[in-house]
């Protein structure tokens, strides 16, 4: 369902969940420049309370969730009595039934009631955590049927196949998506090479400036595989009232280390259409805000005269074996992309404490989605139960690579 901004009166109200965050800043950053026509109604945060206070202070929003249940009584005690705080896990799920748009920028799994929450209010959501799409497809997908609810994606490769999509009229006719990756700050180097790559090497991504979790993700190429599973949920068959025709061997990676074609539509008649901008997740976030009209301001505008060359390239599949275990895992289909995305949040957690190699975090996700024992994909319980079997097994896995790396150095 489609809103039309110009029968309303006053501006869009927005709820900004995970507000402390990469997105939830950038997101501030957007609302901040069309002040006439967004106004946030609610901000929520996991734990940084004191960025959450400061957030709160200069925006005055209606209503602040702090997820740490500790963390409520310092949030209440620095707020005035006329902003509503909540605190607890369910608080996060209700700063997202409270405004027109949600923007969730939860990271990981955690994230999941948010988006079940804005959809399941009839309201939109701007998702920015694929997590939860991943893990929870047809429980997501069931909740997207709510009447008025809509999800406008925010990650810029989705964000980009929307826009293309948008430039096609006859939806039966389109025939491959091409998910462009930067291919991280690995591109180019052995599985041998990569043995002994650190934190902060990880961390250095060439072109995007994100969060710790996606940061790791797409060294290891499992960013891109999440995504791929994200573009079958949102453009694959049957997400039948669109009529788009394409499933997971539709969806396929190139690298393109400068980051500025997004991603790519290709027609049946061999004609691609592509979405560039700089990289600025400004863009996709105000796209899914305006929706279906544009934002006002230009983030990531190219100066054309500078931009130089654009490259293309498969990527190695051998070095980065995350992207396929995440086709692996959607063809298993059910609880199988949870338990890889439970796993790889684990192993990523555990190679950013210094506990895990870098090499080992394929191993741990290959490990655990062996291990898995079907379940429910279908019932929000199944997906729960799947993300909780598959952490234990990661938690194991974890150990026992950690064991084994010590036992090589
Ligand atoms: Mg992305």
């Amino acid at each position: 369902m489609v809103r039309d901004d110009a029968m309303r009166d006053g501006p869009i109200t927005v709820a900004v969940v995970g507000s402390t965050g990469s997105i939830g800043t950038q997101t501030i950053d957007v609302v901040g420049d069309e002040p006439d026509r967004y106004r946030i109604t609610a901000l929520a945060a996991g734990r940084s309370v004191d960025a959450l206070i400061e957030q709160a202070l200069a925006l005055r929003p209606d209503f602040v969730a702090i997820g740490d249940p500790d963390l409520g009584p310092t949030l209440r005690a620095a707020l005035p009595a006329d902003i509503t705080v909540g605190a607890g896990p369910d608080a996060l799920a209700e700063c997202a039934r409270m405004a027109d748009v949600t923007v969730n920028g939860v990271v990981g799994f955690a994230g999941l009631p948010v988006t079940l929450a804005a959809l399941e209010s009839g309201k939109r959501l701007a998702l920015a955590n694929k997590e939860s799409l991943i893990a929870a497809g047809p429980v997501v997908q069931q909740a997207r049927r709510t009447p008025g609810a809509e999800l406008v994606p925010v990650d810029s490769e989705h964000a980009a196949v929307h826009q293309c999509l948008r430039a096609n009229d006859v939806p039966k006719r389109l025939a491959r998506i091409q998910l462009t990756a930067s291919g991280g700050p690995f591109r180019g180097r052995s599985r041998a090479e990569l043995e002994s790559v650190s934190i902060d090497d990880a961390l250095a991504h060439p072109t995007w400036s994100m969060g710790p979790k996606i940061t790791i993700d797409s060294s290891t190429l499992m960013n891109k595989g999440l995504e791929v599973i994200e573009a079958n949920e949102l453009f694959g068959r049957p997400a039948g009232e669109d009529g788009y025709d394409i499933g997971l061997d539709d969806i396929d990676v190139v690298v393109h280390p400068q980051s500025v074609v997004h991603s790519m539509a290709t027609f049946t008649d061999g004609s691609t259409i592509a979405q560039l901008s700089m990289p600025d997740m400004r863009l996709p976030i105000a796209y899914a805000l305006a929706y279906p009209d544009r934002g006002a301001v230009a983030y990531g505008g190219i100066d054309w005269a500078t931009l130089g060359r654009l490259d293309f390239e498969a990527p190695d599949r051998e070095a980065f074996p995350c992207l396929d275990l995440a086709y692996a895992a959607a063809r298993i289909g059910g609880t199988a992309p949870a338990w890889l995305s439970a796993a790889n949040e684990i192993a990523v957690e555990a190679f950013l404490q210094g506990r895990l190699r870098w090499v080992d975090i394929p191993d741990v996700n290959e490990a655990v989605l062996g291990m898995h024992d079907g379940g429910n994909g279908l019932t929000l319980e199944g997906v729960l139960d799947g993300d909780r079997a598959a952490r234990a097994h990661a938690a194991a896995a974890v150990s026992k690579a950690a064991v084994a790396g010590k036992e090589t150095l």
